[in-house]
């Protein structure tokens, strides 16, 4: 498990899509709890308390949820027990189904819903919000708006606005991976945004697999995002920016799935488990997963996510890599270096391949696991020669 960051925009862009939604449904769920029979007394109270505690809720770091749930533990823990009609209300109040699944298209509808400000009778005027969204996306990129423009006058008649919809999405697409302007200014904070901010390219829990956000005509895909604290447990951190991690899908369901994290385990907003632990191949035995010094995290993780049987699967690799040692040990390396042709440095990368550096992890997948082995098997001094 490697370290993550949240930027400071991430943080801003999130606290404001917390207020603007979540903290307006709790205020509209405590004055229904308010007005209530005496036994939602309790309830309004829990209610009050989120939103005293929004901002840690919204993107309080992790020790700052673990207090959050000390507090609740101690006054609320049966809250959602006895009524399940109420868990599912705090569930939607915090609404992180509606979160993930925000689409980019309407995303810029109701960007430009609210900055045409035109609604006749409760309903608004497509024309008026199109106008309204050429003139923003003609602030960013000409290209893209004549590209809808052209489409819509090709359409001759009535503009609705599942038509809409589909037609600012399909242009949308083409151009949004390298417009990150367009995604700032544009577009509400949702999952996608927030891996295009993010850069992460492998799964910081297994590291095996891409989870590169991609938004196209033909198809989108992005990372799940892990409850660190299940969703169906603690709802209120269900939308809490900390308790969100990145995920491969195997991670966040097939292999985490029903086992659980407990307020005690670090996230990987804390801690890089892969810093006091190490990857190491034994010719007659299972790839292992060893700690360097003692840390209990690391336990519960290979646990979890089935470390060592997973990368029994990259067993290949690991011979390859001793292959290549007994074929070229230092003294091999040395009498090639000494015919002037490559330098020393030039060989290893040869024979070894590129082995990215301990900043770089998350970049490629395999890359601990390749650090580790070539370390092992070749040496820090060579792991430092040969790493970019
Ligand atoms: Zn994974």
């Amino acid at each position: 498990m490697q370290k993550i960051t949240i930027s400071r925009d991430e943080l801003i862009c999130h606290k404001k899509y917390f207020y603007e939604n979540v903290v307006d449904n709790l205020n509209q769920m405590k004055e229904k709890y308010k007005k209530g029979a005496t036994t939602s007394r309790k309830q309004w109270k829990f209610l009050s308390l989120c939103l005293y505690y929004k901002k840690q809720l919204a993107i309080g770091k992790p020790y700052q949820l673990r207090k959050i749930q000390k507090i609740i533990g101690k006054n609320y823990a049966d809250i959602f027990e006895k009524d399940e009609k109420f868990k599912e209300e705090v569930e939607k109040a915090f609404g992180y189904d509606n979160f993930s699944s925000a689409d980019i298209g309407c995303n810029l509808l109701e960007y430009a819903k609210k900055k045409s400000k035109v609604c006749r009778n409760g309903r608004y005027d497509d024309k008026k919000i199109l106008k309204e969204l050429y003139t923003e996306l003609e602030k960013c990129n000409v290209e893209l708006a004549d590209e809808i423009q052209t489409k819509i006058k090709n359409l001759n008649g009535d503009i609705n606005k599942k038509v809409l919809v589909n037609i600012i999405g399909e242009t949308l697409v083409v151009h949004i991976v390298d417009k990150d302007i367009l995604i700032d200014k544009l577009a509400e904070w949702n999952p996608y945004i927030m891996q295009f901010h993010r850069k992460i390219r492998t799964c910081p829990y297994c590291n095996r697999q891409y989870i590169t956000p991609m938004y196209s005509r033909t198809g989108r895909a992005r990372a799940d995002l892990d409850h660190f604290y299940p969703k169906s447990k603690y709802p209120y951190f269900s939308m809490s920016i900390y308790n969100l991690i990145p995920s491969c899908k195997s991670c966040n369901s097939s292999l985490k799935g029903m086992k659980e994290f407990s307020f005690e385990d670090r996230t990987p907003y804390e801690i890089s488990i892969d810093d006091s632990a190490e990857f190491k191949f034994f010719p007659h035995s299972k790839i292992q997963f060893c700690k360097k010094e003692e840390d209990k995290d690391i336990d519960k993780y290979k646990e979890i996510f089935n470390i060592e049987e997973l990368y029994e699967f990259h067993r290949s690799y690991a011979k390859d890599l001793l292959r290549k040692r007994l074929k070229y040990p230092t003294k091999r390396i040395k009498e090639l270096a000494k015919m002037g042709f490559f330098s020393e440095q030039e060989l290893y990368k040869f024979i070894i391949g590129k082995i990215s550096t301990k900043e770089k992890i998350l970049e490629e997948p395999l890359n601990k696991f390749k650090r580790d082995l070539v370390r092992e098997i070749f040496g820090e001094e060579i792991l430092k020669m040969v790493e970019e």
